[in-house]
Parts: C-alpha cells; sequence; structure tokens
C-alpha cells in the first residue's frame, strides 16, 4: 500500500480522522523511523490562516478542513510539514523553517515550506518575474524555474548562457 493511497482512497475530499491517523503512523516510519511520539490529528474548520499548525503540550496536529477541502491533494504534504516541526522538537533543534527545517523538508521529499501557508493566498500571490538581459523581455510565471533557462527570443533552439533570464519574485 502507497503512503498517499490512505489519503485518497475516501468518498470525501478529505480523508476521515482515522485515516489521517494511519497517514501520520505510515509517514512516520518512511520518513522518520518511527521515532516521533503520537499526535492527535484533527481537523479544525476555523483554522484559516494557516493549513495546518502543531502543538507539542498535549501533541496535537491541526488541519485545516476548510483550506484543504478545495485542495485535498495537499493534506499528505500539510501533515509532513508539521512532521517535520514535530521531529524538530523531538531532537531539540531550532523551531520554525530555518536551516535544520529545510534540511529535513528535503530529506523527505518536500518541495516548498509553503505547505503551512494559506493554501489560497499561495497560489494567488506568488508571482516570479523572468527577464532577458539582451531583448528585455519580461515573463510572468506562477512558479520558480527549476533550472536555469535562457530567452526563447534570443536563443529560440537552446540553452544561452549569456540571454539566460534573470528570475526575482515579485
Ligand atoms: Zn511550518
Ligand atoms: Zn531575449
Amino acid at each position: 500500500m502507497s503512503i498517499t493511497a490512505v489519503a485518497l482512497e475516501s468518498a470525501s475530499p478529505l480523508p476521515c480522522e482515522s485515516d489521517l491517523q494511519l497517514l501520520f503512523s505510515a509517514l512516520n516510519v518512511a520518513h522518520f523511523g518511527g521515532m516521533l511520539p503520537g499526535y492527535r490529528i484533527v481537523y479544525n474548520a476555523r483554522l484559516t490562516s494557516v493549513a495546518g499548525r502543531i502543538a507539542y503540550k498535549p501533541p496535537l496536529i491541526e488541519l485545516s478542513s476548510s483550506l484543504l477541502a478545495a485542495h485535498p491533494d495537499h493534506v499528505e504534504a500539510t501533515m509532513l510539514h508539521e512532521m517535520v516541526h514535530a521531529w524538530l522538537h523531538l531532537n531539540r533543534l531550532p523551531s520554525g523553517h530555518g536551516m535544520q527545517f529545510k534540511r529535513k523538508m528535503r530529506e523527505v521529499g518536500l518541495g516548498s515550506i509553503y505547505h503551512s501557508m494559506p493554501v489560497g493566498s499561495r497560489r494567488s500571490r506568488r508571482r516570479y518575474v523572468l527577464s532577458c538581459p539582451r531583448c528585455k523581455v519580461e515573463l510572468l510565471r506562477r512558479q520558480r524555474p527549476g533550472s536555469a533557462v535562457s530567452c526563447a527570443r534570443c536563443s529560440p533552439s537552446r540553452f544561452n548562457r549569456r540571454v539566460q533570464m534573470a528570475v526575482r519574485e515579485l
């Protein structure tokens, strides 16, 4: 059984809370050697500023059912994000989204720290401008390019470092 199957095998858009508990256990084994202590996982419909949040005493992970209902595919990543916080706490490492967080985040396969951010605003707000140093064309992108890209107008057929697009976040 794959880990995501736990989250997806459900008629409602969101997995029920007992499935969340199973997902937590599966992720705990897969990425944390089963070392994380048990956390209670609950939905909180009034939580709208972030998709997920964590408390340590008592151990509790809350997921925003209102934000995640529109993005059920984000449930696993949101949970995993909170579990990275749980792992930092367990190992008495600095909390927050610092270096240790990012290192562990990459280890568990999370692409960005933004899973704890409001899903809606993350979608609407993040913008990147790609600009060509030669012809000055500017392109608006919702995602930062995964690798270096060059200007398609100045160098249509192949990558050309001399017209590599500069990327800045809006
Ligand atoms: Zn976080
Ligand atoms: Zn150009």
